[in-house]
């Protein structure tokens, strides 16, 4: 990996290569210009000195001092004044992780007013939070927020990062495991970690057909992102444990981004929340069928969401897609009528908690998934439960 140097003896500390570097990755300290980890090696300081003090390094070292790395960081990321449960989810993860090598956890809080957030993380296990509460921190600018969490994986070298999938986490994580010139695994569905500290990041691939096993060997730390509802949140406890540390706004969270206005979108209601979910596949034949799917949805007080196939015909937006390239789901109950069970579908519903499937073929790969295997005709099968449960219903009314 190239990096690039300073030739002490030649540099004059003029500060040229400080003022033109354009990602603040130089700074100045007793009169000498000093690299941090923003540096991509653009090589544009290298152009602009004159007197030819800095020199790029081609280094063909492929070792990492695993020693000087330990521990675990998790983001917790605040979604609407409120902890993200895929924060929680991680932290569950990270203690298990954590257990055998005897790290301990850490969590990372970035925002504005986010006090109550810091000590809710208190009851759940972490051995420390830290804090960076400030209102340019306010709503989230990724230049900034990395700055955050890079001043804190420089302090504290966590030799693993876990970071949710969401939007925040997808825009975050590659930018500070570039700064430090390290892997990023995307979207991972299990995570091991070897004894000599390799974070196994396990994840499908080729489209979906595979599932990958990714390791950093040979730099820190090692980052990962996970969906939500993938790992298992643990129980809050009533008691709280661990400390809380909190940092000053780092001298280089400075944003290249002014915010000129912001228009709040009401939260959307997502599949990902539902504890009943109804799901439409390809064996429906046209799309007012859907009506059933969404009848029975209704019935059950449920929510509807489909495979891949409906959203490419324009039936049903993205939103509502199950799958590894829609959403990944958890629900208390999930019904399939007409879903054959690709594996790029079930590995995104798979540890739902009760599994039921309606389907014409006993061969359909979706019934090595299900609890409860109905080899019928969909037609048969929504229109009569629709009839019993609204039935069952009035009954009991
Ligand atoms: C990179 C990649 C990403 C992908 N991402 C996703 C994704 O996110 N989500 C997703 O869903 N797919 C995804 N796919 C597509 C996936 O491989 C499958 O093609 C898709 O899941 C099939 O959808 P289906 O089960 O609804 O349709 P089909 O596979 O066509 O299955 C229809 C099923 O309906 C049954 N059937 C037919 N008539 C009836 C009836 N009257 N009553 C009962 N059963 C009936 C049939 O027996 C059949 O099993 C992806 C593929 C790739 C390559």
């Amino acid at each position: 990996m190239a990096s690039i140097a300073i030739l002490e003896r030649k540099c004059t500390g003029c500060g040229l290569c400080v003022k033109n570097c354009p990602f603040s990755a130089m700074d100045m300290a007793d009169g000498h210009p000093v690299i941090n980890a923003a540096c991509k090696v653009c090589g544009i300081c290298l152009k602009n000195c004159p007197e030819k003090a800095i020199i790029r390094l081609e280094s063909r070292s492929r070792t990492v001092d695993r020693s000087a790395w330990k521990d675990i960081l998790v983001l917790a990321e605040v979604s609407g004044g409120h902890l993200h449960p895929v924060s929680l989810e991680l932290i569950g993860k990270a203690r298990e992780l954590a257990g055998p090598l005897g790290w301990k956890v850490h969590a990372l809080l970035i925002g504005h007013e986010v006090s109550a957030c810091a000590q809710e993380l208190l009851h759940y296990g972490v051995d420390r939070v830290s804090i960076y509460d400030h209102d340019a921190l306010s709503y989230f600018r990724a230049d900034v927020y990395a700055a955050c969490m890079e001043d804190e994986i420089l302090r504290s070298r966590q030799s693993v990062v876990l970071i949710g999938a969401t939007a925040l986490g997808r825009s975050l994580a590659p930018r500070v495991a570039t700064r430090f010139r390290t892997g990023l695994t995307a979207d991972c569905t299990r995570l091991e970690l070897r004894e000599n500290s390799d974070l196994v990041q396990i994840r499908p691939a080729f489209g979906g057909n595979i599932m990958a096993q990714i390791v950093t060997s040979f730099s820190r730390p090692q980052f990962a992102t996970v969906r939500y509802q993938v790992m298992n949140a643990p129980e809050r406890s009533p008691e709280t444990s661990g400390t809380l540390e909190t940092h000053p706004l780092p001298a280089k969270a400075r944003s290249a981004t002014t915010l000129v206005s912001r228009t709040p979108i009401p939260p959307a209601r997502s599949i990902c929340d539902a504890d009943i979910l109804v799901v439409g596949g390809r064996g429906l034949n046209r799309e007012s069928d859907l009506d059933m799917i969404r009848d029975l949805a209704d019935a059950l007080h449920g929510d509807w969401a489909v495979s891949r196939p409906l959203v490419e015909k324009g039936w049903a937006s993205n939103d509502r897609q199950i799958g590894l390239s829609g959403r990944t789901v958890r629900p208390r109950l999930i019904l399939t009528f007409g879903v054959s069970g690709a594996i790029q579908f079930t590995s995104c519903m798979n540890a739902s908690e009760h599994i039921v499937s309606v389907n014409t073929d006993p061969d359909a790969p979706i019934f090595s998934v299900a609890h409860v295997a109905v080899v019928a005709d969909l037609y048969e099968v929504l229109p009569e439960m629709i009839r019993s449960i609204r039935g069952g219903s009035r009954e009991e009314a």
